[in-house]
């Protein structure tokens, strides 16, 4: 393996920079010659592909987002499309292929490979979390550090002026941010889409709560369950008299400097991939279990399901009575 290329796919997330700039640079400590290819899989298939240097990759490790940008390609999913993006791929002399993504990237990975033999190695870079094969995709912890600065700052006016506050966090269909968020945020409720939620006993906490004197609400509601506004109109509709706002965190949760957790993992799981392809090993997922980076097949890895953590729902309900 002599030269291998890096694309960042599907929606960004910070820690994918010094997981790029890992790649990179271990790739060139190995004698690699590294190719960074913009704007995901469309950028392959437009051949939107420059040599990266050292330097390429300096002072990008504080910094959220993706130097290579990222990009949803509709002409990927497409037979066609994939033959153009290994043909590209061919004609750059690009053995192996790192993609930093979601899911959706990974079965673009298994296309790729299955169709034209491409080498591929998936690192899970996305805030949701909802990769299962690994315990932590990069991004995730610095949006939920987002999502509790801001839980920290309505908490303060939400006692002042004793509210209820909904607050809307991202996380797809999952809930991970919400429940980790909430739960580091000491939120009264949590409502995410891996729990059946039930209105009334959201209503009768928020009374339980007034009851006992508490001055503040914090709902942490996931994004996949519904919104902040039709959260509200229902808890409204039941409790006409209770002073409730509701905040969309959005994309504020997507940008900011990486924490050190996924600039950490984002570098350990960088130089992995790397490591793989020059033990000649492909089509592989690298995850972290157990604080352990561990690697699995492609297809083993996407037809993993990932077990809810129950029992870290179950803290959240048991501390905030
Ligand atoms: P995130 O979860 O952060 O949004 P993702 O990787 O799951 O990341 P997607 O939009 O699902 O995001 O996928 C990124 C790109 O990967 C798509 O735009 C498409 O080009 C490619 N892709 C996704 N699913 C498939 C598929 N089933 N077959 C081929 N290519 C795919």
């Amino acid at each position: 393996m002599k030269t291998i290329g890096v694309l960042t796919s599907g929606g960004d997330a910070p820690g994918m920079n010094a997981a790029i700039r890992a790649v990179v640079r271990c790739g060139i400590y190995n004698g690699l010659t590294v190719k960074g290819i913009k704007r995901g899989y469309q950028g392959l298939i437009d051949d939107e592909i420059e040599d990266m240097t050292l330097s390429s990759v300096g002072d990008i490790i504080q910094r959220g987002g993706t130097i290579l940008r990222t990009a949803r390609s509709a002409e990927f999913k497409t037979k066609e499309g994939r033959a153009k993006a290994a043909e590209v791929l061919k004609k750059h002399g690009i053995e192996g292929l790192v993609i930093i993504g979601g899911d959706g990237s990974f079965r673009g990975a298994q296309l790729l490979s299955n169709e034209h033999g491409v080498n591929t190695i998936g690192i899970p870079g996305t805030i949701d979390n909802d990769i299962p094969c690994t315990d932590y995709t990069i991004g995730f912890d610095t949006a939920c550090n987002t999502a509790i600065d801001a839980i920290n700052k309505i908490r303060d006016t939400a006692t002042s002026h004793e509210r209820a506050n909904i607050i809307e966090v991202m996380g797809r269909n999952a809930g991970y941010i919400a429940l980790y968020a909430g739960l580091a945020g000491g939120a009264e409720i949590i409502i995410i889409p891996e729990v059946k939620f039930d209105i009334d006993e959201v209503c009768d906490k928020i009374s339980y709560g007034i009851k006992r004197g508490k001055l503040h609400h914090i709902i942490v509601l996931a994004e996949g369950v519904m919104s902040g506004l039709e959260l509200s109109k229902m808890i409204q509709e039941r409790l006409p008299k209770l002073d409730l706002r509701h905040t969309t965190l959005g994309h504020i949760q997507r940008g900011g400097a990486p924490s050190v957790m996924d600039r950490i993992i984002a570098s350990q799981m960088g130089s992995r991939a790397v490591e793989l392809l020059l033990e000649n090993k492909s089509q592989r997922i690298i995850s972290i279990r157990n604080n352990q980076i561990v690697d699995d097949d492609i297809d083993t890895a996407l037809a993993m399901r990932k077990e809810f953590n129950f029992k870290l729902y179950e803290l959240s309900k048991i501390l905030s009575i």
